[in-house]
């Protein structure tokens, strides 16, 4: 058992308590320093007790917080892969006994019986220190990425969303004429951190990429749209500019009746990713009109959730691309750094914040 400084709070129930606990569920012999840890709605959901499916490790009466982070290797134990001083990236999911689990593949575990570090049965990384396994361990390969590798967590979601999208989208040809996606156009709904990754690997493909809210957006955001070539639309006084039609539309807002009001600008053989949640969103009204809609424009619409430990792998290399770009702005993703003794990072977001990130060493 080893007793460390960190966050957390009591599932489902809420609150955040900062100070030393005793954790009895790491697995593993490689000892780790948190480095970083990302803040993101499903702690602040977490700490306000709006999360019903979050729990604490068995026997235990509260959970440490904290499933997007970076750490540094103090002890490699008996791995053969990582040395002292490595910067690593955990894996959030922990896997079952399903089918899925089974190979690795716990974010499409089919039994509910995975868990979530920080969020369902097991500790999360809103702590000093934690012991983990080479197993759900990711090597950043570059030190240079110190500043924004924990951005990977989030990162992750959207290469495995891009896998899916690689799969659904074979069901008729997709791609333009010249094989590219040049010409096609992809919106995504939000504008928070993940909106931001979903539309910068959008327009890398090459679509014409647009990201809209429903109200205008600060100057840092319109600066990285500019660098990332991306258009952003406030939909409230513009919906004009998608009566072209969208062939991609990636939601992160959550909001049904933002989602069905984007949906009916898909073009033919459109795909919609729902990725966003949001329990208490007002309901919306579909109706036939759109049914028919979603058939004889052969529509598409799927939700993704997390990511495996490939896709990590894959957000790290697609982090490094965009952080090693000229004067690259990827670090402006990051809009404020708080200390773990600072528990109004749960209660407060500032309107310009993007991600928010607690900085533990
Ligand atoms: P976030 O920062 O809260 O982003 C949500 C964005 O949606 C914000 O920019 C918000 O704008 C915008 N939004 C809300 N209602 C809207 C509306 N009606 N029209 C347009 N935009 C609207 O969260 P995030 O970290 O980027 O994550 C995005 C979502 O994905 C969250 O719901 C999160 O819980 C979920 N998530 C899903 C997974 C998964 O595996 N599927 C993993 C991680 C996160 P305002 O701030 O102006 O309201």
């Amino acid at each position: 058992m080893q007793k460390t400084e960190g966050i957390a709070t009591d599932a489902p129930k809420g609150g955040s308590t900062y100070g030393d606990f005793e954790i009895v569920d790491d697995q593993g012999d490689i000892e780790l320093q948190t480095l970083f840890t990302g803040v993101c709605g499903t702690d602040r959901g977490m700490v306000a007790g709006h999360l019903q499916f979050a729990y604490n490790p068995k026997g235990q009466s509260n959970i440490i917080l904290g499933h997007e982070a970076l750490g540094k290797v103090i002890d490699p134990g008996s791995s053969t892969s990582l040395r002292k001083g490595d910067l690593v990236v955990p894996v959030v999911r922990r896997p079952g006994d399903c089918v899925n689990c089974r190979i690795g593949r716990q974010d499409n575990c089919s039994d509910g019986e995975k868990h979530e570090a920080g969020i369902t049965g097991k500790n999360g990384f809103m702590r000093r220190t934690f012991y983990d396994s080479e197993e759900f361990l990711v090597k950043v390969p570059d030190l240079s990425m110190k500043d924004y590798a924990v951005l990977t967590e989030p990162t992750k979601n959207v290469m495995k969303a891009l896998e899916v999208f690689g799969i659904v989208s074979k069901r008729s040809v997709f791609a333009a004429g010249d094989s590219t996606y040049r010409g096609k156009k992809c919106t995504v709904i939000g504008t928070g951190p993940e909106a931001f990754l979903y539309a910068m690997s959008f327009s890398d493909l090459g679509f014409t990429t647009h990201i809209t809210n429903r109200h205008p957006v600060d100057d840092n955001r319109l600066k990285i749209c500019e660098y990332f070539n991306l258009g952003f639309v406030d939909y409230s006084t513009d919906m004009g500019t998608f009566d072209q039609g969208i062939d991609v539309v990636v939601d992160t807002s959550g909001d049904p009746g933002t989602i069905f009001t984007f949906y009916r600008k898909l073009n033919n053989n459109g795909i919609m990713l729902l990725f966003g949640t949001n329990g208490k969103a007002q309901p919306t009204s579909v109706s036939g009109v759109d049914i028919d809609h979603m058939i004889e424009r052969n529509l598409t619409i799927l939700g993704t959730v997390d990511a495996a430990k490939i896709h990590y792998i894959q957000a790290l290399e697609k982090l490094s691309q965009w952080g090693n770009l000229p004067n690259s702005p990827l670090k402006k993703l990051i809009t404020s750094l708080y200390d773990p003794q600072d528990e109004t990072v749960f209660t407060r977001r500032n309107p310009s914040e993007i991600k928010a990130v607690i900085r533990w060493d």
